[in-house]
Parts: structure tokens; C-alpha cells; sequence
């Protein structure tokens, strides 16, 4: 079977790994970044770079979408230029950024009003899963939508899981990362205990991560902590957003996540003292400067 032709829109730390990934499985791909500066080396290992995302979706049979926020979305979806003008009504489009559960049943209406078919694809894993094909997709939408656009996440991905209709994925992601933003915040919140006691901060940040309290994240962090390295992977911003967002729909639901409005103000903080796009691990660099300062 032939590969379908796809479109990458949005080439920040994901985008251009996953486009990387499809260029070097021998996909026919076409990229769109708006700082264009960003496409050219993905242009010089085989991609078309488009001017516009209209031009990207029109050239591909499988659009994706890998972008910041839920206004980037719209930019890259919307408009006279954008890919939705641009998308045949044979087209699946995927929409893989973190985003709003609201934004997603928006956009999935208007994907329906142009006849395409459209899948809310965000992903767990970050900057290295993404450049080696291990990412786990969360997917709303329909099984035959899936079905046509395997081709393209078995190459993105290690695992698909199909949760549902449109916005079943987008609800998972945000229920996922603001578990992860609340284990972070704690995390940094501990840290900074343990700096103001004058523990040995090695010996305890191990036995934090080696213990039961060792999650994925808390491991993660430590190991940035330790090598004092907060160059993004997924930059404390868009922990910040996703944050926002899962509020927001919980509490379109009638539900209250006070924890994670909790973890969102340490978040916003650490974006208010300048470390918005550092790694988000660096949320504990923020939290050891206020208890300095009081
Ligand atoms: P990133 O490196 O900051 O890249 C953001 C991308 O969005 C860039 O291509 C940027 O274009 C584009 N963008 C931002 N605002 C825009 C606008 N108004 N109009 C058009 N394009 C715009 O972010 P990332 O880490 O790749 O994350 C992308 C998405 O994946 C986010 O939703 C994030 O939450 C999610 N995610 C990230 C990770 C991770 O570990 N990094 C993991 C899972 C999910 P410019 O280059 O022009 O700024």
C-alpha cells in the first residue's frame, strides 16, 4: 500500500522531530512552521516547505497539527490561508497539540462543515520519544478515521488508544498533565523544604525519586535537578497551560481541581519571574527564590 502524503504544521520541539521521523520512513511530506527559519533544515532533508497551511493541507492526505495553544491551533486550522481551506473533504485531519476540550468540539464541527474527517490526537512522551517514534497517542474520534491515519501513527508512535469520539483524547491528555503539573508543583514545594532545613539536598532528592514517591516526573525532575540542565523538553509555559485548560473544562463539568489551581499559581509564578521557557522542571528554581526572599 502507498504511503499517504502528509502535512506537519508547527515545527517547535515535537513538530520537527515527528517530521524528521516521517521523512526518514520515506513519507511525502510538506511542512509549515510560521517562523519560517524553522523549516529550513527539514527542508534540506527532503520536505516541501509550504507558505501557508493552506498550501501544506492541500497538498496532503493527512494533515497534522503539532502547535503551542489553543489560539495557535485556530491560526494554523482557520482563515482564508488556513488548512481547513486548503484540506480536500478525503483528507483526515489530526490535531495534536494540547489543547482545550472546548477548542477541539469547535474544531471538530468545523472539520465536519467541510467533510473531513478529524481525529484530536495529543501525545504523552516528550522531545526524544518524539524524534524516535515512541510517542502514545491519545485519539478522539472516529475508528475509520483511525483507521486511515495508522500508517502515519504507527511511524509517530509506539501506542494508539482509542478513547472515544471528538475530544476523548483531548480530555485524557489534560486529566494526564495535570496530574503531572501537580506532582511537579509538590515536588518543588518538598525541594524547597528541604533547602530551607539544610538536608543533604543529593542524599534526599534520591531517596525521594528512588521511593515511593518516585513518579515518572518526580524522576525526571531530579535527574534535570541533578545536572542543573533546564533546557526544554517541554517547556514549564505549556505545563502552565495545560494546567489552565483542564481547569477550565472540569470546571465546565461542574467539577473543582483545587490542587491543580494550587499547582497552576506556582506555575504562573514561575512564568512571572522569567523561567516560562525553560523546562518545566525548572518550576523549582521559582519556589527556592520566594522562600529566599520571605
Ligand atoms: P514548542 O517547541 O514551543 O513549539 C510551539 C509551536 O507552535 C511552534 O511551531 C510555534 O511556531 C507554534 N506556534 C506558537 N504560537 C503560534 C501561533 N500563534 N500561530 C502559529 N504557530 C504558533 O512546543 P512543543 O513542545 O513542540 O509542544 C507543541 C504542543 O505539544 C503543545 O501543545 C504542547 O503542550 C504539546 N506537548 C508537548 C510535549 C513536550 O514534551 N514538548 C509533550 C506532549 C505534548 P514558532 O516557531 O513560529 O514560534
Amino acid at each position: 500500500m502507498s504511503k499517504p502524503s502528509v502535512a506537519i504544521m508547527g515545527l517547535g520541539i515535537m513538530g520537527s522531530g515527528m517530521a524528521r521521523r516521517l521523512l526518514s520512513a520515506n513519507f511525502s511530506l510538506a511542512v509549515y512552521n510560521r517562523n519560517r527559519e524553522k523549516c529550513l533544515p527539514l527542508s534540506a532533508a527532503g520536505a516541501f516547505v509550504a507558505a501557508t497551511t493552506r498550501e501544506a493541507a492541500s497538498r496532503s492526505q493527512i494533515i497534522l497539527s503539532m502547535v503551542a495553544d489553543d489560539t495557535a491551533s485556530r491560526s494554523v486550522w482557520l482563515g482564508e490561508n488556513g488548512a481547513l481551506a486548503g484540506a480536500s473533504p478525503h483528507s483526515i485531519l489530526i490535531e495534536s497539540s494540547t489543547l482545550s476540550v472546548e477548542w477541539i468540539h469547535e474544531l471538530a464541527a468545523e472539520a465536519a462543515e467541510r467533510g473531513c474527517q478529524f481525529l484530536d490526537a495529543p501525545v504523552t512522551g516528550t522531545k526524544p520519544h518524539a524524534a524516535s517514534g515512541e510517542l502514545f497517542f491519545l485519539v478522539g474520534g472516529s475508528a475509520e478515521a483511525l483507521d486511515a491515519a495508522r500508517p502515519v501513527f504507527s511511524v509517530l508512535g509506539r501506542d494508539v488508544i482509542h478513547l472515544g469520539p471528538s475530544g476523548s483524547g483531548a480530555l485524557m491528555k489534560l486529566i494526564n498533565n495535570f496530574l503531572c503539573g501537580v506532582q511537579a508543583a509538590s515536588f518543588a514545594e518538598a525541594l524547597s523544604l528541604i533547602n530551607a532545613s539544610g538536608l543533604d539536598r543529593a542524599k534526599a532528592t534520591a531517596i525521594l525519586a528512588e521511593g515511593a514517591p518516585g513518579s515518572g516526573i518526580v524522576k525526571r525532575m531530579a535527574e534535570r535537578i541533578a545536572a542543573n540542565d533546564f533546557a526544554p523538553n517541554f517547556a514549564l509555559r505549556w505545563m502552565a497551560k495545560d494546567l489552565s485548560y483542564a481547569l477550565k473544562g472540569a470546571s465546565g463539568k461542574g467539577v473543582s481541581l483545587p490542587i491543580a489551581a494550587a499547582a497552576l499559581s506556582t506555575f504562573q509564578q514561575a512564568i512571572a519571574q522569567g523561567h516560562g521557557d525553560e523546562d518545566f522542571s525548572a518550576v523549582t528554581k521559582s519556589l527556592s527564590r520566594r522562600d529566599a526572599a520571605s
